[in-house]
């Protein structure tokens, strides 16, 4: 397959090589479990049924799946098994489907949901740096987005995660998620369709997380937005001083204050969250 799937548009052959995002198009996992970290009306009291992919299109240098997105470790399955994964993680009693970084595997994720389709929702987890084409494709078979929106500023998406046009196409991206799917929650408060943003406050860089909220507030009202402050460096952060540390209570302070100015609806993270707590333990490597 030439892929173009995410905006890097490497257009390369994937069955013979790989791309930006390191990987050909095998489908490649490091680990699925049930998954309590994520926002409580995706967890539940059972979990989100998280199947973690190895690999990935957009590569930032913080990234505190950095073991699994950069160096490529993981185990390949063949769609078969990826919808035989969806099965057991159901039949554990998952609340739903949580693909983590899926982007680079749309095409067999797609084959695994045309041999299995859950009945419980599926979540697409991603950076948020989507080609509009394939969000339409893949939205005909997920419930849930749950994008990032990491940066406005493309001096910052260019130093961290070396795109420039990082805002412009998440931007666009996430404008059609919210076109695309309604939100609708059980009677339990679970998110059966729907969106929520997220947005992880960086060091040195609440500016830019301001002008984040500001463009979900005018843009995108009533949509979910979870502000995260579990940043803690990792990867290659400890090259970029300004960022090789957790942010201040200061800086979380100051995000926070305008998330409730805003009257913003969603979930503000603790700032005592900021742990390697969160990085899973990877089975396949
Ligand atoms: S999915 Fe991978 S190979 Fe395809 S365009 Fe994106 S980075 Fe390049």
């Amino acid at each position: 397959m030439i892929c173009s799937l995410c905006p890097r548009k490497c257009n390369i052959d994937r069955t013979k090589s790989s791309g930006y995002c390191g990987e050909s198009e095998d489908i490649k996992i490091a680990k699925y479990s049930l998954f309590m970290y994520e926002e409580p009306c995706i967890s539940g009291e059972k979990g989100s049924g998280a199947i973690f992919f190895s690999g990935c299109s957009l590569k930032c240098v913080f990234c505190q799946n950095y073991d699994i997105s950069s160096l490529d470790l993981g185990r390949t399955i063949t769609p078969n098994k990826l919808a035989s994964i969806f099965k057991e993680l159901e039949d554990m009693g998952a609340e739903n489907i949580n693909l983590v970084n899926p982007t680079h595997f749309v095409k067999g994720i797609i084959e695994a949901l045309r041999i299995y389709k859950p009945n419980i929702p599926v979540v697409y987890n991603t950076h948020g740096y989507e080609n509009e084409e394939t969000i339409n494709e893949i939205s005909k078979y997920v419930d849930v987005f749950l994008p990032d929106l990491k940066y406005i500023d493309e001096k910052l998406s260019l130093k961290y995660s070396k795109c420039k046009d990082y805002f412009e196409k998440t931007s666009k991206a996430i404008l059609l998620m919210r076109k695309l799917k309604e939100d609708k929650f059980d009677e339990n408060g679970m998110m059966k369709q729907g969106l929520i943003v997220r947005h992880l406050i960086l060091p040195l860089c609440t500016y830019d997380s301001i002008k984040i909220l500001e463009w979900i507030k005018d843009n995108l009202p009533q949509t979910k937005v979870s502000l995260m402050a579990q940043y803690t460096p990792y990867a290659k952060a400890s090259e970029y001083p300004e960022i090789n540390r957790k942010i201040t209570k200061r800086e979380y302070d100051k995000v926070v204050s305008k998330y409730l100015e805003l009257d913003i609806d969603g979930y503000v993270q603790d700032r005592e969250s900021s742990s390697t707590v969160y990085i899973p333990k990877w089975d396949f490597v």
